[in-house]
C-alpha cells in the first residue's frame, strides 16, 4: 500500500500514521525527498485500517500498487528519482543522458588511465571498467581483482570521474568500500542472486542493476525491490539486451521496455548498447535510439586499442568513435528530453 500525504503535512502526523501501521504488523518505508511525505507499507494492511487512513484529512490518497513492486514503483516518489555519483546526477531531469564509458575490463594502469582520459574528453560523467569479470569460459581473462579496483579508482580520480565496476560476490564488498568504488554494478548474470543483492544493499553502495539475460520486466523490478527493501537508496536500472531467437547480434536490445519503465518506476534508466550489439559498428545507432526512447544514461564500452582488449574487444568503440557518439547523444538529448 502507498499512502500519499497532502503536501506540507506536519512530521508528527506522518510519524503517527507510520507507528499505527507498524503496530498493525506492517513493514513501512518512507519516501525521503520533497515536500510531500509518502509511506509504503510492503505488507498490505487490513481493509478497515486502509479505509480509516484514507479518510484522514491529511491524506491525499491511499493506493494499492497494481504490480508486486512497491518501493520501485513510480507511486512511491513524488518525482522520478535522481542518483548522484560524485558530482554527477543521473535521472530523468538531466538535460542530456549521462555517458558511462570505459573498457570492458581493467587490464593495466596504462590502459585504464588512457581510457579515463578519453572518456573524460568525450564528456563522460562516469568511468566504467571491470575488475571481476563474469566470463562464459573459465579459461578467459577473469579480471585483475582488487588490483583492478585500485587502478580503476586511481584512473577515475586522475580525471575527476566517479567509477562503476561489477561485483560478483558479497566477499568483494570490503574491497569495494576500501577503494572508494562509487557504484557497484550487478551484472546480468547476477540479477537474481538475492543474497548478493541483500549484501550490497546493506553496504549502502549505489548500484547499477543490469537486466538479466532472460529476465522479464517484473523480475527485474523485483530484483530492484530487493535492493531497495534492504537499504539501497541510490539505484539505476540498466537495459543491456535480452536473449531472443535472433542470432545476428549478441543479444536483442529491448528499447520497448523504456517507456514502460518510465511509467512504472521512479528509478533512472541506463541503456548499454555495447553488450546487446556485440559489434562496435552497431553501437552508435542503438545508442541514438536509446536516447530517443528516454535513456537517462548510456553505458558504452571503449578501449584505446580494441584489437588488444582482453575481453569484449569486438564491441569496444575507439576513442574517436566515443567522442562522436557522445556529441550525438547530447544533441539528441537536447531535442527529446
Ligand atoms: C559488463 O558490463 O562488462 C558486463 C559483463 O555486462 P553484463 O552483465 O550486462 O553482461
Ligand atoms: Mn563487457
Amino acid at each position: 500500500m502507498i499512502l500519499r500525504f497532502l503536501p506540507g503535512t506536519p512530521e508528527e502526523q506522518v510519524q503517527q500514521v507510520r507507528e499505527r501501521l507498524i503496530s498493525e504488523g506492517c513493514r513501512v518505508h518512507r519516501s525521503g525527498e520533497g515536500a510531500r511525505a509518502i509511506l509504503a507499507a510492503v505488507d498490505p494492511p487490513a481493509e478497515a485500517l486502509l479505509k480509516e487512513l484514507a479518510s484522514r484529512p491529511d491524506v491525499e490518497r491511499v493506493e494499492r500498487p497494481r504490480y508486486p513492486e512497491v518501493l520501485a514503483s513510480a507511486a512511491f516518489r513524488d518525482a522520478p528519482s535522481v542518483v548522484r555519483l560524485g558530482q554527477v546526477e543521473i535521472g530523468r531531469s538531466t538535460p542530456s543522458p549521462v555517458l558511462i564509458a570505459g573498457p570492458c575490463g581493467v587490464e593495466s594502469a596504462e590502459q585504464v588511465g588512457e581510457s579515463a582520459r578519453f572518456a573524460a574528453a568525450a564528456g563522460a560523467g562516469v568511468l566504467r571498467g571491470g575488475a571481476y569479470k563474469p566470463r562464459s569460459s573459465p579459461y578467459a581473462f577473469q579480471g585483475l581483482g582488487v588490483e583492478g579496483l585500485r587502478l580503476l579508482k586511481r584512473a577515475g580520480q586522475s580525471v575527476g570521474l566517479p567509477v562503476v565496476t561489477e561485483i560478483l560476490d558479497a566477499d568483494q564488498l570490503p574491497a569495494f568500500l576500501e577503494h572508494g568504488i562509487d557504484c557497484a554494478q550487478v551484472g546480468a548474470r547476477n540479477m537474481q542472486n538475492t543474497s548478493l543483492l541483500k549484501a550490497i544493499a546493506r553496504s549502502g553502495l549505489p548500484v547499477l542493476l543490469k537486466r538479466g539475460l532472460a529476465a522479464t520486466l517484473e523480475e527485474w523490478l523485483l530484483a530492484a525491490e530487493y535492493l531497495l527493501a534492504h537499504g539501497t537508496t541510490e539505484l539505476i536500472l540498466c537495459e543491456r539486451g535480452i536473449r531472443t531467437f535472433e542470432t545476428a547480434t549478441r543479444f536483442t536490445l529491448d528499447l520497448t521496455i523504456l517507456p514502460v519503465l518510465a511509467e512504472r518506476t521512479h528509478l533512472p534508466i541506463a541503456v548499454d548498447p555495447s553488450h546487446a550489439a556485440g559489434k562496435a559498428h552497431l553501437v552508435p545507432a542503438l545508442a541514438r535510439a536509446a536516447v530517443a526512447a528516454g535513456a537517462d544514461a548510456l553505458a558504452i564500452e571503449m578501449h584505446p586499442r580494441p584489437v588488444e582488449a582482453r575481453s569484449d574487444g569486438p564491441q569496444a568503440l575507439l576513442p574517436g568513435e566515443l567522442m562522436q557518439l557522445a556529441g550525438e547523444a547530447r544533441a539528441l538529448g537536447a531535442i527529446v528530453r
